[in-house]
């Protein structure tokens, strides 16, 4: 399996991450993408630093919208630079979040206009985040996107659920689906097609059943994946499949862009 979604540079995982990946593995979770937007800017690189010492490990870049107020023009520079190294297989996540609210909406939607093109220009597929902003998200998305993606996390339902679809993005699922008051949410999980399902787990957050409000691990995706199993009737190792076939196609393809390489123009 592949976590298509993961936090490993959490504060949480400072202390233990060498254990943490060995119980994933152990639990057939062999590869990981790391999201690299941290604690946003200055600091863009802690994803691709971790997955330049694993092996397994993959990075995004991009910067979170509860981050959207620190951007800064050489923020874009540092993004871009990174995403020369060739472990970064995505962009994200981006996109907005009204429930905190931590950064003016205004400028999150900014933001999160101008990744989209940073990341058009970098041939990376985006990931979404969008939280109490399902309409101006996807407003968004059809005004300024054309490329792949993945809408991570998803808590909509099925209608909603149709609309990244619709628009050529992959559906991520992850510990919310185990949820028992998550009943729309595994109805959305029953209509998503075969080639646009991923699997995620969110970590440090979001813990599935049984371990809900204790600190995820990749280890545990394996409950979700049985979870959508049993939701779409078909077996754990078949959601393996399909999803591990999704994430490859979607952002393990050689890449023929020249990326930019981030040389230091010396300052
Ligand atoms: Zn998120
Ligand atoms: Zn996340």
């Amino acid at each position: 399996m592949i976590d298509s979604h993961c936090h490993l540079d959490a504060e949480k995982f400072a202390g233990d991450l060498d254990a943490v990946l060995e119980r994933a593995a152990a639990a057939g979770v062999e590869r990981m993408l790391s999201i690299g937007t941290g604690d946003g800017p200055p600091e863009l690189d802690r994803a691709v630093r971790l997955a330049d010492r694993y092996e397994q490990v993959y990075a995004s870049v991009g910067v979170h919208p509860h981050d959207a107020a620190k951007m800064t023009p050489r923020a874009y520079d540092d993004l871009r630079a990174l995403a020369g190294n060739e472990k970064v297989i995505a962009f994200g996540e981006i996109g907005l979040d009204y429930h905190y609210d931590f950064s003016p909406r205004e400028v999150q939607r900014e933001v999160f206009i101008e990744q989209l093109k940073l990341a058009d220009s970098l041939q990376l597929p985006v990931i979404i985040h969008t939280r109490e902003a399902w309409e101006d998200t996807m407003a968004l998305l059809r005004g300024h996107w054309r490329g792949p993606g993945i809408m991570h996390c998803f808590t909509g339902d099925a209608a909603q659920a149709e609309e990244p679809v619709a628009l050529g993005l992959h559906v991520a699922f992850g510990g919310v689906l185990t949820f028992r008051t998550a009943e729309t949410v595994r109805e959305a999980a029953r209509v998503v097609p075969d080639d646009r399902l991923l699997i995620e787990t969110d970590a440090p957050y979001l813990a599935p059943i049984p371990w809900r409000g204790k600190r995820n691990e990749p280890s545990f995706m394996a409950e979700t994946a049985r979870k959508l199993a049993e939701v779409r009737g078909t077996t754990a190792a078949e959601i393996d499949a399909v999803t591990t076939r999704n994430f490859e196609r979607l952002c393990l393809r050689p890449r023929n862009v020249t990326r930019y390489t981030g040389v230091s123009d010396g300052d």
